[in-house]
């Protein structure tokens, strides 16, 4: 069993690179403004993907960067100087969806380990091999295999393997979807997908609109959670479990990296899979990080229409994110919370963190910033004192149990 087995985070910029790193994540993966899908919602300069290598270093974690466009001829156009910069600058790893792109950082920036984007679909052992020979290092899955299909391949490769476990995934073929360009003209394989899929539309049938204005059509497909098989993925040695997310916030990454990494931890502490409950535990807990519904993608078979959202877009962002701690006074045992959501004198809150699972409290006061006793927090992002027994640490996070 791979018990090592990394954790891999996405960062849409340096506060969620830390935050992931924090709470559990072995690498976090990274865009930079160019050269990268999500290239458009990138906000790291060269500076802040240097200051995330300085803090994963701090870890012993480690920073992966999307080099993922498909590169048009003109795309190319100082790919050589920017590989050069991240190999320099502390870069463990690119990801690539261009055998040019291989070609050129092999050439330029050895270091730099190659692995390729779930964009190239790979799903067979011929695929890996012909990617070995050209250079890379680890392969990461075409989303669309199954769980045997993951085992099978991570036991027979000659390559390092990586897995989605959890996050959005495109209802057409991962990377081969055109819909955005047609809708927006956006690409989406150079950084600009405009989630199309996931927009209303009204449908016509023999020039008659067959949807109604309550229930517009979307073709959305429910997020992977894959929980229940992170212990078949260390069973077969996979090298690294992927978070799918960089659009995502502060408190989704915490969220979820801290749950997955007490899953793991659990599995490998234990040596075997863990029991129905335990694994139902933990499903819950992902649930608290956003109220968007998941599945498990293509790891149980090919997806039916229960993964689909055909209805709705299914978005949906929890108000259960409360506060976060900015400092604790262990004398007073009073925390000062900054607020993010409404909460009130006697609400049933938990906190989580780097050091901390999930520890419960009920709040017996808040103090507003002139000292005076309040019932109710719901200013965001002020500053208010509560009192909670156990120590906490700046930048834990509280939420509704
Ligand atoms: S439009 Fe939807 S299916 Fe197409 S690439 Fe974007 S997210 Fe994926």
């Amino acid at each position: 069993m791979n018990k090592k087995i990394e954790l891999l985070a996405p960062a849409g910029d340096l506060e969620r690179a830390k935050t992931a790193i924090r709470f559990g994540a072995d690498a976090v993966y990274l865009g930079g403004k160019r050269f990268s899908l999500r290239s458009r919602a990138s906000n790291f300069e060269i500076e802040d993907i240097a200051e995330a290598c300085k803090f994963a270093k701090s870890y012993g974690a480690h920073v992966h960067v999307t080099v993922n466009m498909i590169p048009h001829e003109e795309d190319l156009e100082g790919i050589e100087e920017y590989l050069q910069i991240l190999e320099k600058i502390g870069v463990t790893a690119i990801i690539v969806a261009s055998v040019a792109i291989i070609e050129i950082a092999k050439k330029v920036a050895p270091k730099l380990e190659v692995h390729l984007s779930t964009q190239m679909s790979t799903t067979n052992l011929a695929a890996i091999e012909f990617y070995k020979n050209l250079g890379v290092d680890r392969v990461v899955l075409a989303r669309e295999c199954n769980i045997d299909q993951v085992k099978y391949l991570a036991q027979n490769s000659p390559l390092s393997i990586e897995a989605f476990i959890h996050g959005g995934m495109c209802v057409n073929y991962s990377g081969r979807c055109t819909l955005s360009n047609q809708m927006t003209f956006r690409d989406a394989n150079r950084g600009g997908c405009a989630q199309s899929c996931r927009w209303k539309y009204h449908l016509y049938k023999d020039g008659k609109e067959i949807s109604h204005e309550d229930c517009l059509f979307s073709m959305s497909s429910k997020d992977l959670m894959a929980v229940d098989y992170v212990y078949d993925m260390m069973e077969s040695n996979v090298a690294s479990l992927k978070i799918e997310g960089r659009m995502k916030t502060n408190y989704y990454i915490a969220s979820v990296v801290k749950t997955y990494r007490m899953l793991i931890d659990e599995i490998a502490a234990k040596g075997s899979n863990l029991s129905a409950e335990r694994l139902a535990y933990y499903r819950k807990e992902i649930s608290k990080a956003e109220n968007r519904p998941c599945a498990d993608g293509f790891y149980g078979g090919l997806p039916t229409h229960k993964t689909h959202l055909y209805g709705v877009n299914g978005a949906g962002v929890t108000h259960d994110f409360v506060g976060i701690v900015l400092a604790y006074d262990e004398t007073k045992k009073l925390a000062r919370i900054q607020s993010r959501n409404v909460f009130k004198v006697d609400d049933e809150l938990e906190v989580f963190g780097p050091h901390i699972n999930n520890e419960p409290f009920k709040v017996k006061r808040i103090i507003d910033q002139d000292g005076i006793d309040i019932n109710v927090s719901n200013r965001p992002m002020a500053e208010v004192l509560v009192p909670i027994d156990f120590k906490v640490e700046p930048l834990d996070m509280i939420r509704r149990r």
